[in-house]
Parts: C-alpha cells; structure tokens; sequence
C-alpha cells in the first residue's frame, strides 16, 4: 500500500486508481443492472410477539450479477449512495414491492406491511407524490407500505424532514426508524418526527443476553417507545435467550434468523400460507 498522509488527508496514489476503477466498473454495471432485470428482492418476515403472526416483511435488494451470482446490498447499497445512482434503485425498489404487494392482493392476501428501506439521498420534496402515486398506480391501501429511514437521514436540515415525514405519514404509510441508537438524533426529536415504530439495530440485539451493555440498551430503546407510544421492533434476532430477553421487556415485534432468512417472493408466500396467515 502506497500511502501519503498531508495534513490529516490520506492519498494512495496506486489503490485510489485501482479503487476508483473498481468504483467506475460497480457504476456502470449497477446502471446496467437497473436496465436489464438483473436487481431483485428477498423478504423477511416481520413477527409480532403480542399478536403471534407474521405481520409484515422488509424487501431487502439484491443484485443478480450474471458473473457473480447474488450480491448482497451492502456491497454496492454504498457504492449507490455516493453515487447518487441510489436514487434509481429506491425507485426501482419501491415499484418492484407495490407490484409484489398487488399481486399478493389478487391472490387473496389480507394486507400486511411491505417496507422498503429509504436512503437520505432519496429523501426529496418529490418522495410523497412518488409513494402516492404508487399507490395509486397499483391500487394498493397505504396499509400495504411501510418505509425504513435511518437516523443519519433525519439529521441534515430536520425541518425540512420532518414535512416529507408528515406529508408521507398522511398518507397513511407507516414510518419506521431504522438503526436506532448507531446515529447521533436527539431523543427529543423523537416527538417531532411522525414515525410509527423504532427499530433496535442488530448491533445491540447481538450482545444480548451476555453484553451488559447491549441489555440496557435495548431495554432502553422499548421503555422510550413504550413512553411515547410508538413501536418497536428488534432486528437481528438469531436466538430463544434474545427472544426471551426482548419480550420480558416488552419488545412488540421481531424479525431475525430465528424466525425466517430474507426469502424469495414465493417462499415468503408459502410460508404464509403454512402458518395459516392467508
Ligand atoms: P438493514 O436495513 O439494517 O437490514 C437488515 C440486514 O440484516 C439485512 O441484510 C438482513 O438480511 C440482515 N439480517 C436480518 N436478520 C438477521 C439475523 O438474524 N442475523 C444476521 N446476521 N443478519 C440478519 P442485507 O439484506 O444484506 O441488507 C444490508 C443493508 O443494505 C440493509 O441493512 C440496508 O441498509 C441496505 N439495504 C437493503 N435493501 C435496500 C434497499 O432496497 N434500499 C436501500 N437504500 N438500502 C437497502
Ligand atoms: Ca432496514
Ligand atoms: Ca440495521
Ligand atoms: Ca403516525
């Protein structure tokens, strides 16, 4: 590794090249990918403790690379950010779960929440009448949407934030807070924000039960959403002692390896119709 340090500011002449090449060549197949049908969707089941169903799903993006096989977002969801290219794979995302969601509905589903993860990038003054009109356009109850915002989305110009919030809350979309507790918001803003549910990162439900730490944490978040009358839902959730842990505190809902993998459409569907939820 050749590297430079001036002034705090790393350069790496010979890996910056290499890196950015890597970075053009991810680019331009991700366009490609946009363009031929290449992205797709994995669901993963939403559990509710109180209720004892499936209750929802998150659609998580994948990337079916002719060379490479499936690949999983976080290597190239970053890659899109910096780029701005997120910005078209949200869209595509929010129509591929609407037309998954009208399917499912002439199938004779009873509605459950699809949400669908939204980045800061794709946070705009135009995200309310895209939602709407997707809706619209799929004939599809406001019931049927959910969407995931990370903190670090809310803390840029939060005026401004909170109005998309509110505008896509009257739509009657659920809002959920996503990796709650890595970012840096404010507990107080957590009353100015319409959102429905916090969502506890993996990070913390990790530790639990052996991480002291990690307990409290998330103890903590559920008592906050309990007080404000929001609520919540633990990622990330592997084992029975986690289980156990998150509903003596109060936890409403779950999702996590021990109820269900992220599934394929179809295999999320037949295991809905298993558990006698359709
Ligand atoms: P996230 O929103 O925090 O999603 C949860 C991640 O944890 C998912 O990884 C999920 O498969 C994984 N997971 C769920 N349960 C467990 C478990 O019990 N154990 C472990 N070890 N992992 C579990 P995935 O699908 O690789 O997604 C990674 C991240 O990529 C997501 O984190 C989200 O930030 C981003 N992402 C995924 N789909 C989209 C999308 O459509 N749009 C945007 N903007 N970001 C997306
Ligand atoms: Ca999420
Ligand atoms: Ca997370
Ligand atoms: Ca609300």
């Amino acid at each position: 590794k050749q590297g430079a340090e001036v002034d705090g500011v790393a350069f790496y002449s010979e890996d910056m090249n290499a890196g950015m090449h890597e970075r053009m060549r991810i680019e331009s197949g991700l366009r490609e990918a946009l363009g031929s049908g290449q992205l797709l969707l994995h669901y993963q089941p939403k559990f509710s403790i109180d209720e004892g169903r499936i209750i929802g799903a998150e659609a998580l993006v994948r990337w079916k690379h002719p060379e490479h096989g499936l690949i999983p977002p976080g290597d190239f969801i970053p890659l899109a950010e910096a780029t701005g290219l997120v910005v078209q794979v949200g869209e595509w995302v929010l129509e591929a779960v609407c037309a998954q969601a009208q399917a499912w509905k002439r199938a004779g589903l009873a509605p459950i929440r699809l949400a669908v993860n939204v980045s800061a990038r794709e946070f705009t003054a135009t995200l309310p009448h895209r939602v709407q009109d997707t809706l619209r356009r799929y004939d599809l109850e406001p019931a049927w949407l959910e969407l995931e915002i990370t903190e670090s989305t809310l803390m840029h110009n939060i005026d401004r934030v909170i109005a998309i919030m509110d505008r896509v809350s009257a739509l009657g979309v659920t809002l959920s807070l996503d990796d709650f507790g890595t970012g840096y918001s404010s507990l107080s803003y957590l009353k100015r924000f319409p959102i429905d549910t916090l969502k506890i990162d993996r990070s913390f439900t990790t530790g639990i039960p052996s991480d002291t730490n990690d307990c409290a944490i998330a103890s903590t978040i559920i008592s906050i959403a309990n007080q404000l009358a929001l609520r919540v839902i633990a990622e990330g959730v592997e084992t029975t002692e986690q289980l156990a842990f998150l509903q003596r505190s109060g936890c409403n809902e779950v999702q996590g390896y021990l109820f269900s993998r992220p599934l394929p459409p179809l295999d999320f569907e037949r295991t809905l119709r298993e558990k006698g939820w359709a």
